[in-house]
Formats: structure tokens, sequence, C-alpha cells
């Protein structure tokens, strides 16, 4: 009986885009980070019906501190700054006053984000053929079906992310992309929460602005001095724009791989309240210990079905039972 040991006192929930479907072909990759409006409705239905306790990151961190939690808790967080989380999430959970987090990449409203995770998707999907030569080694996918694209775009996917910095980036693009995009920051002006939006959301109280770094690099790669500008850096930007307080954050990308010991002792240092990776675990009391690295609970509307059964399974702590080879609190 995997229920009461892996689902802990409650989950955070990880989301990122919240946009109705388009009627075009995608990569699974990049639309595994978007759910429908109806779906993010379902759930929240589902959730209030079930008796879960809707809460805010602020009332996690008190529940951390030793506060004892009334229900199972869950609070929702949506990454990186989208448009669409204003437009599209925003109008459910008032409806429902649902409170959530939005972990806002500062150069999301600055406008200086590439989304060049949008900008690959359309370049495979347009293309029967992609070659590349990057640092002397040339790199060729043949993309004449989904099967071929999806991997063409995963491999050059996690070829881009394990670069380090900003100009070797837009040099890579470049190399990758050669003309065949409308410009590299085309998608951000299309899909980037403006500085307005952010404002407006953060005067309503069932909002909570969290921070994510300057530039969304995976910090792990970057020099000490420069991983601690993207943290430090992102929360005064935002508490400039918003005249708030920002007690929250979220690594980018956040597996092991981009966020280790060196990133939850800078993050310590900033004194967050509550700071999440992207490690898959519900959350139990043991995590008091470790409120600079608290595990998450990705919500896939794809890997699901769009069953919200199916996403109740990672809550309960069945699946993350077995992912995590039956490790309960999840850290480091
Ligand atoms: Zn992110």
């Amino acid at each position: 009986m995997t229920k009461p040991w892996y689902s802990g006192i409650g989950s955070i929930l990880m989301f990122h885009r919240v946009c109705p479907e388009e009627n075009r072909r995608r990569i699974g990759g990049a639309s595994g980070l978007e759910v429908s409006p109806e779906y993010l409705e379902r759930s929240v239905q589902y959730f209030l019906d079930n008796d879960y306790d809707l809460i805010s990151l602020d009332r996690v961190a008190e529940i951390l501190k030793g506060d004892k939690p009334a229900k199972k808790f869950i609070a929702l967080t949506f990454d990186d700054g989208y448009a669409d989380n204003f437009h599209f999430a925003y109008p459910v959970l008032k409806k429902y006053k649902v409170p959530f987090t939005i972990y806002v990449t500062t150069s999301f409203p600055e406008k200086s984000a590439i989304l060049w995770w949008y900008l690959l998707e359309d370049f495979v999907l347009n293309n029967e053929e992609v070659a590349f030569e990057w640092e002397g080694q040339t790199s060729h996918f043949s993309c004449k079906n989904l099967s071929e694209k999806e991997f063409a775009y995963k491999s050059i996917h996690n070829f881009i992310a394990q670069k380090k910095s900003k100009v070797p980036l837009e040099d890579l693009l470049k190399a990758v992309l050669k003309n065949h995009t409308d410009g590299l920051y085309s998608k951000t002006k299309e899909l980037a929460l403006s500085w307005e939006q952010i404002r407006e959301l953060s005067e309503d109280p069932l909002v909570t602005i969290g921070a994510h770094t300057v530039n969304h690099y995976p910090l792990s790669k970057l020099p000490d001095s420069e991983a601690e500008w993207e943290i430090t850096e992102s929360k005064v930007r935002l508490e400039n724009q918003i005249g708030q307080k920002v007690e929250h954050f979220s690594y980018p990308f956040g597996t092991k791989e981009e966020a280790g010991n060196r990133e939850f002792e800078i993050a310590k240092r900033c004194g967050f309240s509550t700071v999440t990776t992207t490690r898959i675990g519900n959350i139990f009391t043991e995590h008091r210990h470790n409120v600079e690295c608290l595990p998450r609970i990705p919500v896939n509307e794809k890997r699901d079905g769009s069953d919200v059964a199916n996403l109740v399974l990672w809550l309960n702590g069945m699946l993350p039972g077995i992912l995590n080879k039956f490790k309960k609190v999840v850290t480091h």
C-alpha cells in the first residue's frame, strides 16, 4: 500500500503554459509543457471536490515551519512567465479563488530572453532535414516524419541546453537555425508576460510572484559569481517592479544536472521561504530541513491522457514511489 507512505502532507504542482490546443502539428517535447484551460479547470474542480486544501507557497512555508495542515494541500506553481498564464490560467483560478505562484524569469518581461525551444520546434517541423556545423563538428538529422522530428528536436534541445553563456548561445542558435526564423526574439514578444501584466497579477492576493533567475541559464554551468547574480538580481528586479518582497524561487530546468549543492547554498543565503526544483516527489514534514530544494509534481496533460485521475496517481504517491525507487523524501 503506497498511498499514505509516499503521498506526504501535500504536493507542489508544476505547470508552464496554459493555452488552448493549437490546430497544427506539434513536437511532444515542446507541447508537453502546455495544458489546456479546460484541463486546468477540471483539475481544480477535482481537488476541491476531493477535499484538498489549495494553498499559497507562503502557507506551504508556514506548514514546513510547524503549522499543522488541516488537510492534504496542493500548491500550484507556473514556471517562466508566459503571457498565457495571465490570459487563460488566471481567469480559471480567480473563478475558484485558488492561490497560485508564477516564477518569472526577468528576461521574459524584459523581452531579452530567447525562447529557443519554440524556435527549434518550428524549425524541425518546417524542414525535412537539419544539418549544422558547430566547433568543427557537423550534425545531420533527417526530419521526414514525426518520429524523426521528435528525435531531432530532443537531440538538438539537449545539445543547446548544455551550452554555457549568452553570447555562444546566440551564435549557436544562428548556426543551428540559420535564417529560418522570424528572428531570435519573435517568440518572446508573442509568448512572454509583460511587466504591466505581472504588476496587475501581483496586486491580487491570490497571486504570488516568485523568481526564476534573469536569463534561465542552467545555473550549474555558470561560475560562482554569475550563478549568484542570476538568483539575487532576479529577486531585486522583480521586487522593484512589483513593490513587494519576493520570497520564493525555482531553479531553471531544476534537475540534478542544473541545480545542486552550490545552487542550494546560494538560494539559502538569499533567505527564500521556499525554493523548488523539478525533482519529482511530494512534500513531507521532513522537508522543513530542505526548504531550498523542494520537489514538485509536473503536470502533463498529454502524459496523463487528459485524465485527472492519472495526475492523482502522482499526488497519492504511487508513481513517485516507483520512480524514486521507493525513496520517500526527495531532496538533493
Ligand atoms: Zn523554467
